[in-house]
């Protein structure tokens, strides 16, 4: 089976509107703010939330110019190789994994599923992977590996870019919303939100990185010039850096999954609801306003992380 255009479009266009949902907190309800969900997690079962719209545009851009060849990179436990892979398999694109660790053997829930799904890994040294945006090292994988559709680490490109902006314009027919909140890894999520935004709109970014000064000058060159749309990133609630978790987070969803019924991700969508309603109390958004966050998905990451919140919760 090799991917045409139109499966590859009507793949995209199964669930063009994901919900938005009210949440009723004990911790909010006085605040006078209107909290929301976006539940872009129900987007697709494998290929979750953002993953879907990032890959949107690079999968049809891919088959249009004939490649049915797929190769991203990604950690271990990374939320865009799983989607990436079950991409693949839904489609019929071969894909190839550039994972990072070459001391690594793929027994993981994550990597695992992405062989299942038929998706090719190689474990590559730390210092390998820090080359992934290095032409002659593009160029040396393709003498190694033949030819591919190359999609960066995260998914985020300017394609990616194109199919956050759709998600953003989305969110307007939906609702008038005063604040979009995201979690943010690369930053190309909130890129496309920005581009596709409301101006009146104030976008509000969520790093899961520790340290991640150097995502302003990233978003920035992603979003057109002119954009007027006001956006920022709260760098106060990573929990001590990307993939790191303690027990007031495990708690917090364990809290917020009773009292909602949403499961979050403890990588990002759990760090980045903690720190909008942290700030929700804290009086940062004025009375009356309507408060987006984004369920970007990701739930997969739960397998990986079981083990460390089960310790926390002390049931092991
Ligand atoms: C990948 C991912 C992000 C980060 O998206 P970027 O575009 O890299 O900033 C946020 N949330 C979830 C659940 C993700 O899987």
């Amino acid at each position: 089976m090799t991917p045409d255009p139109s499966s590859v479009e009507a793949f995209f266009s199964q669930n063009t509107s994901t919900p938005i949902e009210q949440l009723f907190l004990p911790e909010t309800q006085d605040s006078g703010v209107n909290l929301w969900l976006k539940r872009d997690d129900l987007v697709h079962d494998r290929v979750s939330g953002n993953k879907f719209r990032k890959l949107k545009y690079n999968a049809l851009h891919a088959c249009e110019t004939g490649n049915t060849r797929l190769l991203s990179f990604g950690g271990a436990y990374s939320n865009h190789i799983y989607a990436l892979a079950a991409l693949g398999a839904a489609l019929g694109f071969e894909t190839v994994g550039l994972i990072r660790g070459e001391e690594l053997d793929g027994d993981n829930p994550t990597l695992a599923f992405a062989q299942q799904c038929g998706m090719k890994l190689h474990f590559i040294s730390r210092d390998e992977y820090r080359r992934k945006t290095n032409p002659e090292f593009i160029e040396k994988l393709r003498m190694q590996l033949g030819d591919f559709y190359l999609i960066p680490e995260g998914g985020t490109n300017d394609k990616a870019i194109r199919g956050c902006a759709e998600l953003s314009r989305e969110i307007r027919s939906q609702i008038d919303a005063d604040f979009l909140c995201v979690a943010c890894g690369t930053g190309g999520t909130i890129a496309g939100l920005i581009t596709g935004a409301d101006v009146k709109t104030r976008v509000l970014g969520y790093p899961a990185l520790k340290g991640a000064d150097f995502l302003t000058d990233e978003v920035q060159s992603l979003i057109p010039d002119d954009n007027a749309t006001i956006w920022e990133l709260v760098h106060d609630y990573h929990f001590g850096g990307y993939a790191r978790i303690n027990k007031q987070l495990v708690d917090f969803m364990r809290i917020f999954h009773q009292q909602s019924g949403v499961q979050l991700d403890p990588i990002y969508t759990a760090k980045m609801l903690f720190g909008v309603i942290d700030m929700i109390k804290n009086g940062f958004f004025p009375e009356g306003s309507d408060v987006v966050a984004i369920h970007t998905g990701g739930l997969q990451g739960l397998d990986g992380k079981r083990q460390e919140m089960a310790r926390f919760l002390g049931e092991l």
